[in-house]
């Protein structure tokens, strides 16, 4: 199943090239009042909400994907959590480029860990990355993304996948600097999550998924998850040993060689194996 957020916050499902309205299933959620659950309600109680969304999406007209404007597929996760060089190739290609490593002796998720960009940082595809701080280098980082569905505290590595809602593309932007990844990778809009969420039973292997970024017309990065340092699965156990996971947090697991600047008026199009393609447009912020 493909779960979108579009335009005014409507629900869809996507089958091929449509989308179909299945915003009406919403009705089945729990009322909220204060203090809400932790967590992203929508996805929380996907599974017992998917018959609802099927039917509501059959009882409507299909409107093509690219006339919408599509949201981040999760609306309120409770931490986005990124993982810092966790391809070896982008090990290599950070220490040999002095915009990147700025001095610093660059080392890889081993040393390193996770590191948090703020939830109020994520945006969805049709709404696009601002730029600040343009007289720095700002990069595009294309990654897989996680979905967790089932939280949990010490989750084992045999178990981790199946705490996985769903999977989807994330883009994990970055302003070079010296400050810390939080600040630098935490900017308004610099957390894309699109096109959609592809539920887990979809993808069979995560840790085999080719993937690409075009700027423009130009290839960035071309890569498979197979080259990860820490898999899925050691990533979302190695989280869980510091920190709960909740329903609908983001865990963006690294990316490849190639990352590169991109400026205001450049569009992005990403793609992953059995997941699909989304378009971002870059502008600066203000603008
Ligand atoms: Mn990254």
């Amino acid at each position: 199943m493909r779960i979108c957020r579009y335009d005014d916050d409507k629900v869809g499902l996507v089958r091929g090239d449509d989308i179909f309205d299945a915003t009406a299933a919403l009705d089945q959620l729990p009322s909220l009042r204060w203090p809400v659950p932790a967590g992203d309600a929508l996805v929380a109680h996907l599974d017992v909400l998917k018959p609802a969304l099927e039917a509501a999406a059959d009882d409507s007209h299909p409107v093509p994907v690219a006339s919408v404007s599509l949201k981040s597929p999760v609306a309120n996760p409770t931490k986005i959590i990124g993982a810092p060089v966790n391809y070896h190739k982008h090990l290599e290609e950070s220490r040999a480029d002095a915009e990147i490593n700025l001095g610093r002796d660059i080392k890889t998720i081993d040393t390193y860990g996770l590191f948090m960009k703020a939830n109020s940082s994520l945006v969805g595809p049709g709404e696009g990355v601002a730029l600040r701080f343009t007289d720095r280098r700002n990069d595009h980082e294309v990654e897989l993304a996680m979905v967790i569905g089932t939280g949990g505290s010490d989750i084992s590595r045999d178990d981790a996948l199946s705490h996985v809602a769903a999977y989807a593309i994330g883009l994990d932007m970055t302003v070079r600097g010296t400050e810390d990844r939080s600040l630098r990778k935490g900017i308004d809009t610099y957390s894309v999550l699109g096109p959609w969420l592809v539920t887990a039973d979809e993808i069979e292997n995560p840790d085999r998924l080719d993937f690409e970024i075009r700027v423009n017309d130009e290839i960035r990065q071309k890569s498979n998850t197979e080259m990860l340092i820490f898999d899925c699965a050691r990533l979302i156990a190695y989280a869980s040993s510091f920190m709960t996971l909740y329903p609908g947090d983001i865990i963006m697991t690294g990316t490849p060689e190639g990352v590169g600047p991109v400026a205001p008026g450049d569009t992005m199009h990403a793609w992953i194996e059995g997941i699909g393609e989304m378009s971002v447009p870059v502008r600066a912020h203000g603008a």
